[in-house]
């Protein structure tokens, strides 16, 4: 393997900028790496070889012409399948966005060309983000590099297994109950998902408006740190995104941990660990005591009911969001000769969306429908207050959460597909987290039995997301887990 695909989105920054090497080099490497690792692992939609090329060497002209680099000069960057880059398709893992192309750049798109990164690729998906596990991509299941019987995690799985496999030094995935920290638990990388509101929405295809966050998923908290620094801050275009300024994440996730309170909040583990987990849960609460934090436990009741309360909510706003893609305006349509309007918003349809999204439209239509509201949705979301109310009290007492992000290590293929309950189970303790809108990261905190790595989470008030990444760089400092896939 080419050195510069082993090093980091900050060092290829560096590098790039000092002229070490220049960023057609790194991307030549990456692209060398793809064609050599990727019909294996298949993280990647579509490789955008030509255009990458042509970025990296405008980014290396803008040097010749003694211009100052961005942030991310040439880091070679991959976008999930639902955030739009101009030009390039955003089939969403669906077949219904088959040929679609993206008309703009999402928001995040746009900052990461201005720090001068350079696209690689779109990424694999569960189809509109409905998973965890990559098997409901309606194209081909990614493979987690760390074992290819293994999922990569969802939904955010193809940017995961592009990262974990040196395939891009960076990437961005999206988080609606979990799809950013599950797969980067499951490959051995940090991801985040930042505050509701930090990280601009714009050009990112809604799955659940009041839940959805784009971060980034990357090898260390710096690049993560670096990332969000570029990707975050206030975008006019999107209503929901917090009017705050670019802020210096990797700055501000420097200080130490002293005096920082961390809670352990007694209901994530009532049902007891995996003898490998709670390993790793042990091991990371070492690790940030001996950097000066605290640890107590707290209560938090009302996590039993987080995850009916988001497989009402989700489903009742994707039911909603996906009501656009009726074959008139975006990619695929059907249509037999001569038939009506509602045969062709029928035919698109029923053949453009898988089995899992056609069940969540079935379910949120039938918790939004007259009759049926009040008793779902409605009472769905005066749950939810109640579990936002848990989040808020906890925060009096303490200033980060920590639990496990997922209950085990990578499942295999088909281990869950016959069983959709056992298939949301994977995302418990990453859903309460987009309920209250509280910013989450997920680091690498030691490896199973197996040798499949175990992420721990953290969680954090509004709008401190600097925090998560300075407890998380306590447990990466601690050296809990290292290595790289065989592949
Ligand atoms: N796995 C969860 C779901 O299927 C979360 C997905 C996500 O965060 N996009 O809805």
């Amino acid at each position: 393997m080419s050195a510069l695909t082993s090093l980091s989105a900050k060092d290829i920054a560096a590098g790039v900028r000092r002229g070490d090497f220049s960023a057609e080099a790194v991307v030549k490497s990456h692209l060398d790496r793809i064609a050599a690792v990727d019909a294996k692992v298949r993280a990647y939609l579509c490789v955008l070889a030509d255009s990458a090329r042509a970025a990296a060497r405008a980014v290396d002209a803008k040097r010749a012409a003694g211009k100052a680099l961005g942030t991310l000069a040439g880091v070679p960057v991959a976008l999930k399948d639902n955030i739009c880059l101009a030009g390039a398709q955003a089939t969403c893992g669906s077949r219904i966005l088959e040929g679609y192309k993206a008309p703009y750049d999402a928001t995040v798109t746009e900052r990461l060309k201005a720090a001068d990164a350079v696209v690689l690729g779109k990424t694999n998906l569960d189809e509109f983000a409905m998973g965890s596990s990559n098997e409901n991509s309606a194209y081909f299941p990614t493979k987690n590099p760390w074992d290819l019987a293994r999922v990569p995690g969802g939904s955010s799985g193809g940017s995961a297994a592009a990262v974990a496999a040196r395939m891009a030094a960076l990437a961005l995935g999206s988080d609606t109950g979990g799809s950013i920290r599950q797969p980067a638990a499951f490959c051995g990388l940090v991801g985040l998902k930042p505050t509701y509101g930090a990280v601009s929405r714009y050009g990112l295809v809604a799955f659940a408006s009041s839940l959805d966050q784009i971060g980034p998923l990357a090898r260390s908290i710096d690049d993560a740190a670096l990332a969000l620094s570029v990707i975050s801050g206030h975008d006019p275009k999107d209503s929901t995104s917090a009017p705050s300024p670019a802020r210096d994440y990797l700055a501000e996730s420097a200080g130490d941990l002293g005096g920082l309170r961390l809670g352990l909040p007694r209901e994530y583990l009532e049902g007891g660990l995996e003898p490998d987990m709670q390993g790793a849960l042990e091991s990371g609460l070492d690790a940030l005591k001996a950097r000066g934090a605290s640890v107590r436990e707290v209560s938090m009741p009302h996590t039993r009911y987080a995850l009916s309360v988001y497989y009402v909510i989700a489903p009742s706003e994707a039911s909603s969001n996906l009501a656009r893609f009726d074959g008139v305006r975006y990619g695929a349509r059907r249509h037999g000769a001569g038939g009506s309007l509602l045969e062709l918003y029928e035919e698109t349809r029923g053949a453009g969306f898988g089995p899992e999204v056609k069940r969540r439209i079935m379910l949120g239509t039938y918790a939004l429908s007259s009759g049926y509201y009040d008793a779902f949705y409605l009472k769905a979301q005066k749950v939810r207050t109640l579990i936002k109310g848990d989040f808020d009290a906890a925060f009096k007492d303490v200033d980060l959460l920590v639990t496990p992000t997922t209950p085990s290590a990578a499942f295999r293929f088909g281990e869950k597909t016959d069983d959709p309950l056992q298939m949301y189970l994977s995302d418990v303790f990453t859903l309460p987290c987009n309920l209250a809108g509280v910013g989450g990261v997920s680091v690498p905190a030691g490896k199973s039995a197996q040798g499949l790595p175990l992420g721990l989470q953290f969680m954090a008030r509004p709008g401190e997301d600097h925090l998560l990444l300075r407890a998380a760089r306590a447990v990466e400092a601690a050296g809990l887990f290292s290595g790289e896939p065989d592949l």
